[in-house]
């Protein structure tokens, strides 16, 4: 038997597993003592890894050979790579040919390792030319990123596991740690058990598991965060417990926010997010006066048409406060995906580069543009995630490269992305699993290595990188997604114009990139442009994409880094062989920085944190006569978003075996119905029919279904009448408007 050190897949937590595994098999997993996210434990999902991969789960669930349709209904035939991704290239090609290079776009994950993040944005930004790259992390996170970006100054959680264990005060908003991220939440019990004076406050429409541990509930009304924070801090004014020293010294903005909240008195503010007044003196009394406060939160707050405003109006109150950058004080984001914070460190996102630069500047675009060797980087923004399958449903949008998500179950408005799958000429699905509901929508399949069987790095929620290692081979003829992405990319500069060198050339501090004689199968040919530049018989082309490893990749997005927030100019594979570290890491440091700002000095122009008078805006659809339920969607303990790895065991299905409808018990009453009756669900997009379930942790008038099911699961139609499948059927797509993240 063999060990392996890699990384769970599932959650931002990023715990460390051991991979156990004989042969080609692996036979077993346990939590890795050394790792500092979990200290050896495992939650249920991380302890059954091994068992999604067995050799009967990868039978009947993998994609094992790429597969070409020839006609969409067609059922897809068995094709090389050669073949496969001569194809892709031939179609991408010809696409961009003719419309421009924005007529194509890149859907890609937090599911995919930094390495593979990397290679696929310089494949859209530096290669094709387009912005059109966007990821499932805009789901998942892109408020967070904007709302430390605002106020902060960048996209940095300044805080870390470890605070838990210092925080006097815990204030738990919009997530439920107890389900999502549970090796955090075993953290933050024993917290609780060994400092007895620890007070929790815990924030959430729904009474979830997490409230258990909560010494105050405040059952928010789903949307109203904005309007709860400001009147928490109209609270602290009022009573005298913010910090005017701090405020004075390391912040800017703060009268045009005081000027805000006044209207937000507590009576005002206890009507409209349904909390009693005393409650929320309570609550602003601990987080203000507590000697150190850590908020924790996701997707309550994130996942909003109003979801910045949100992230802005909380990190405001630890300003306000002085609660930032001391051990146990700060506004702590977690990240849902295992890499969603690589995604953003990589600038995998339609508006971000490289290294947290913003394609917004011209300077930032200069830089990545230099250190890529192209001309420049578009200046355009790319479509985000909604925008993408919009722009596809009407035809903007040509050619779609979906890779390692499965956007016809997560995004909301399930009926305008099938419109958009349906309706672009050529899709391309790079996936694991033969099973998700995308893969139906699929041109071409391109099968990819999964946990166990790939290398390369992962950052969790505490800015820590970890590596990920391959225990076995890949199955079939799978392929990295990095390498899939390689080889595409050498054969698309073989098919499009060359991009000239950038007179500053150079690709930071890479090693000097072999020329092109990789990544294409054995024995062929590198094909000339056929218009003859840069190549052309008896001239090797240079290619952007000369890497032969996932460490060359990585090496290239370190040299990315010199100078900026995220420094890991100090970090090699070597030393993450080591442990996993966290970022920053200059050249020169011994150990990355456990948090932020404990010198008071925010990465803001004028060295200060900025307060953002943001106003609340109610939730983009309230309710309404017609539709008198506020719908709230989230994950269960045992599974994982659309199941094709939680969906392979059984013993998964023990906790939560079915999807329901959770309604409170008097709402059940009021229509008359019976516990496991079966309900239309019905919002302005589609419908779909569950079982009722009883349950008090929701609030009258709302409603909960978990994300989970799928097609396979549970069906419905949309308001046209269209076959659609899990509760997506039914979520609008309505966005922030600055992080253009989906409520
Ligand atoms: Fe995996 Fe998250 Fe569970 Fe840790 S808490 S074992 S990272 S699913």
């Amino acid at each position: 038997m063999r060990e392996t050190k890699s990384t769970c897949p599932y959650c931002g937590v990023g715990c460390g597993v051991i991979i156990q595994s004989e042969g080609d098999q692996i036979t077993g997993v346990r939590g890795d003592p050394a790792h500092p996210a979990n200290f050896g434990r495992l939650c249920t999902k991380g302890s059954t890894l091994h068992l999604t991969a067995s050799a009967t789960v990868t039978r009947q669930t993998r994609l094992l050979h790429p597969l070409l349709r020839e006609r969409r209904g067609d059922k897809p035939v068995r094709v090389d790579w050669q073949a496969a991704l001569d194809t892709a290239a031939d179609r991408f090609a010809q696409v961009i040919r003719a419309h421009g290079p924005d007529a194509v776009g890149f859907y890609v994950s937090g599911q995919l390792l930094t390495e593979d993040y990397y290679v696929f944005n310089k494949l859209a930004k530096g290669l094709v030319g387009t912005n059109n790259i966007d990821t499932n992390s805009r789901l998942c996170m892109s408020s967070a990123v904007a709302g430390y970006k605002m106020t902060l100054g960048a996209d940095a959680p300044p805080a870390c596991y470890d605070d838990v264990n210092h925080a006097d005060c815990l204030f738990i908003v919009g997530s439920n740690t107890a389900f999502a991220h549970p090796i955090l939440f075993r953290r933050i019990e024993e917290a609780k058990a060994t400092r007895p004076g620890t007070k929790m406050i815990f924030c959430d429409p729904r009474r979830t598991d997490t409230a258990e541990l909560a010494d105050l509930y405040l059952p928010v009304q789903p949307g109203t965060d904005v309007m709860l924070f400001h009147g928490l801090l109209h609270i602290m004014l009022w009573e005298g417990w913010t910090q005017p020293d701090y405020i004075a010294a390391h912040t800017s903005g703060f009268d045009e926010l005081k000027a805000l909240v006044r209207e937000c008195t507590p009576e005002h503010v206890a009507q409209v997010c349904g909390i009693p007044k005393e409650d929320l003196f309570t609550a602003a009394r601990w987080f203000a006066t507590s000697p150190a406060t850590l908020s924790l939160y996701c997707q309550g707050l994130n996942q909003s048409a109003n979801g910045t405003a949100k992230n802005a109006a909380l990190i405001n109150l630890h300003l306000a406060t002085a609660q930032v950058g001391r051990p146990g004080a700060g506004p702590f984001s977690l990240t849902g995906q295992p890499n969603a914070m690589g995604g953003r460190e990589v600038g995998g996102l339609a508006n971000l580069l490289s290294a947290h630069r913003d394609l917004a500047n011209p300077q930032h675009r200069a830089e990545v543009a230099a250190l890529w060797g192209v001309p420049s980087v578009p200046e355009k923004p790319g479509k985000t995630a909604v925008e993408m399958f919009q722009a596809a449903a009407d035809g903007e949008i040509r050619a779609l490269w979906i890779a390692c998500t499965n956007p016809a179950q997560s995004m909301p408005d399930q009926a305008t992305v099938k419109r958009a799958l349906q309706r672009a000429e050529f899709v391309v699905v790079q996936e694991a699993f033969a099973t998700t509901e995308t893969c139906d929508y699929a041109d071409l399949l391109l099968p990819a290595t999964t946990w166990g069987e790939k290398e390369g790095t992962v950052t969790n929620s505490e800015r820590r990188i970890s590596r990920v290692r391959a225990a076995v081979a890949a199955p079939g003829s799978a392929r990295h997604d990095w390498e899939i992405v390689v080889d595409f990319a050498q054969r698309l500069e073989g098919r499009l114009p060359s991009p000239q060198p950038s007179p500053a050339g150079g690709r930071g501090n890479a090693p000097t990139p072999a020329l092109p004689q990789r990544g294409r199968e054995q024995g062929t040919e590198t094909p000339s442009p056929p218009w003859g530049e840069g190549g052309g018989e008896g001239h090797a082309r240079r290619t952007l994409f000369p890497y032969a490893t996932p460490e060359a990749i990585w090496l290239e997005h370190r040299a990315s880094t010199r100078g900026r927030d995220l420094d890991i100019t100090g970090l090699t594979y070597a030393l993450l062989e080591a442990a996993p570290r966290q970022w920053p890491f200059p050249a020169g440091a011994t150990e990355g920085r456990a948090r932020l700002y404990e010198d008071g000095l925010f990465p803001t122009p004028d060295g200060k944190a900025k307060f953002a008078a943001v106003l609340y805006e109610p939730v983009a659809e309230p309710r309404e006569s017609r539709y008198p339920f506020s719908l709230t969607t989230g994950r269960l303990r045992d599974q994982w978003h659309g199941m094709s790895r939680t969906g392979t065991l059984g013993r998964l299905f023990g906790h939560v075996p079915e999807p329901v409808v959770q309604l409170h018990p008097q709402d059940i009453q009021r229509r008359g119905l019976q516990e496991g009756d079966l309900v239309h669900v019905t919002s302005k997009r589609g419908s779909i029919v569950l079982p009722v379930q009883a349950s008090t942790e929701v609030g009258l008038g709302q409603a909960f279904i978990a994300m989970h099911w799928g097609p396979s699961f549970l069906s419905g139609v949309s308001s046209t009448g269209e076959r659609l499948a899990g509760v997506n059927a039914l979520t609008t797509s309505a966005y922030c408007p600055t992080s253009k993240q989906p409520e």
